[in-house]
Formats: structure tokens, sequence, C-alpha cells
């Protein structure tokens, strides 16, 4: 699995097809840090979310204080 993505970069290839991911089973991992594409989009998507209901929160505490 190694290889691959060493090839990968070798290319300039940004993401390459590495070993399965044990959450959603999907084998593209960006080549810089070898995490599933997938998972990573999910997870920044939540960290937005989560960093936007805070924001709001905080927004809300500052309005009302
Ligand atoms: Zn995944």
């Amino acid at each position: 699995m190694e290889d691959s993505r060493t090839e990968a970069a070798a290319r300039g290839d940004g993401k390459y097809l590495g070993k399965a991911c044990r959450v959603c089973g999907c084998e593209m991992r960006y080549t810089v840090n070898g995490n599933c594409v997938d998972c990573s989009a999910k997870h920044a998507k939540a960290y937005r979310q989560r960093t936007a209901e805070l924001l709001r929160r905080v927004k809300q505490q500052r309005a009302s204080a």
C-alpha cells in the first residue's frame, strides 16, 4: 500500500488507490496524508458545522449580554 502512495507522489498525483478504509470501504486516499478521501470530506463537513454552530451560539450570547 505504501508503494502505490509513493508512486502517486512520484507522479504528482494528489490521490491514489490504497488499502480499503476501515470505516467506509473506500480505497481512494490522499497522497499527502494517506487519509481516506470520503472520510476526510465527512470530517471536514462535520467540523465546519460544529464551528458554525459554536459561532452562532457565541454571537447569540453576545447579542443578549
Ligand atoms: Zn473512509
